[in-house]
């Protein structure tokens, strides 16, 4: 059976399809500056054939017509005919309190999902589109299924998922925490306990999504119990450029200060922060850690602040759950970046954590296994995520 799963933005579309047959990705793109000017490219996954076209995208309708076009024809073309695909997968950013796992669409989903832009501007809109313009390719006859990325965390208990602000305001705006990366966590859990031998049901697992956005999630017994995103990916620790959890009053004191309205409030806090922001370099952990190694303090600042507030993520998690079975790193940073994970390890050694230093340095570029002695009481893993996966096993469990 062969699922396209689909990640519709504001101004891409990126896509994956995958055969189910042995879960294997056999073509993937990515369309870009839809509504700009237009490009795509596409990889044929068995061949390695790429093919890649400028043409104009007025819209995600158009965007789709080449991603047709790239399947089914020219040098990276992977099948004769559209009709062997069988669904269609979306990935959703918000769901809000209205959906706590994935559906397949009809009008009333569409709604939904209109009715919680107010709650992701950036993303909700856009996948709307992304789901009209499919539906208008490939015809109604294709079952298509949403799948939200903070479905998972909806297990949550009010006292995780609750801003002590007066209560009016979550009746009035429902703003609460609802998290996100939920199918990464998801995915990573299910393969850590796979990995144990184990069943979910008996485990205490943290899991740390790590990449230029970055959430860590508390998982007991298979069901989220805290995760450290909020309302928004902005909360919870330092990201890229995102501040992670801050003293609300810095942000109305710099208002008040530099005069800036809500939007240059929400640019300075989510695009000019983070580890950019501290080390004034760059966002990626790459270009930050070849500073720090020179010597550049502050990018040596921002990666110490990153690994502090990771290891107390992970320290307030065993609080939490009150204990751990295994630590989960994922995320372009969790899979490759040795150093920070061996602090996190090292320093959290006291909880009963033996780490594997040379398995965690091998333990790289997509590798996946055990960073820890295997008479370690807490088992910490390096698993690469694949939410492309996890969307098209939902897709194809909702289609069946
Ligand atoms: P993501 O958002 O998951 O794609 O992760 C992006 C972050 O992962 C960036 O800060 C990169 O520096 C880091 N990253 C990605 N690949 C590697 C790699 N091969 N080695 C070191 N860091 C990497």
């Amino acid at each position: 059976m062969l699922i396209l799963v689909i990640n519709a933005g504001s101004s891409s579309l990126k896509y994956q399809l995958i055969d189910m047959n042995g879960e294997i990705c056999i073509a993937k793109g990515l369309c870009e500056r839809i509504g700009v000017d237009g490009k795509i490219e596409a990889k044929n996954m068995r061949t390695g054939e790429v093919y890649e076209e400028e043409t104009a995208m007025p819209n995600h309708t158009v965007a789709f017509q080449s991603v047709k076009k790239a399947l089914i024809s020219g040098n990276a073309k992977v099948i004769d005919d559209l009709a062997e695909i069988k669904a269609v997968g979306h990935r959703i950013v918000q769901g809000g309190a209205l959906f706590n796992k994935s559906v397949v669409i009809d009008n009333e989903v569409i709604d939904g999902i209109e009715s919680l832009c107010d709650l992701a501007p950036l993303h909700n809109p856009a996948h709307i589109q992304g789901i009209r313009a499919c539906i208008e390719v490939f015809g109604k006859e294709v079952p298509e299924v949403v799948v939200f990325d903070n479905a998972f965390h909806s297990t949550m208990p009010p006292e995780a998922y609750m801003f002590p602000i007066p209560y009016e305001y979550y009746e009035k705006y429902k703003i609460r925490r609802y998290g996100f990366h939920g199918t990464s966590h998801r995915y990573v859990s299910a393969r850590c306990a796979e990995l144990m031998g184990q069943d979910i049901k008996g485990l205490k697992i943290i899991t740390c999504h790590l990449g230029n956005g970055a959430s860590i999630t508390a998982i007991k017994n298979g069901e989220v119990v805290d995760t450290s995103m909020g309302l928004t990916p902005l909360d919870g620790f330092i990201m890229g450029t995102r501040t992670g959890g801050i003293d609300p009053s810095a942000v109305t004191y710099l208002q008040a200060k530099e005069g800036w309205t809500p939007e240059q409030t929400d640019t300075v806090l989510n695009k000019k922060s983070g580890v950019l922001g501290i080390s004034g370099i760059s966002n990626d952990d790459r270009d930050v850690k070849a500073a720090a190694l020179e010597g550049n303090a502050r990018a040596k600042l921002a990666r110490d602040i990153q690994w502090y507030q990771i290891r107390k993520f992970i320290g307030s998690y065993v609080a939490a759950m009150q204990g751990v079975d295994a630590i989960v790193f994922t995320g372009g940073i969790g899979e490759n970046t040795f150093d920070l994970r061996a602090d996190v390890c090292e320093k959290l050694a006291f909880l009963g954590i033996a780490l594997d230093a040379a398995a965690n340095e091998k333990t790289i570029r997509g590798a996946e296994g055990a960073i820890t002695a295997p008479d370690s009481p807490i088992k910490v893993f390096v698993i690469p995520t694949n939410e492309e996966l996890m969307i098209a096993r939902d897709t194809q469990d909702l289609v069946k």
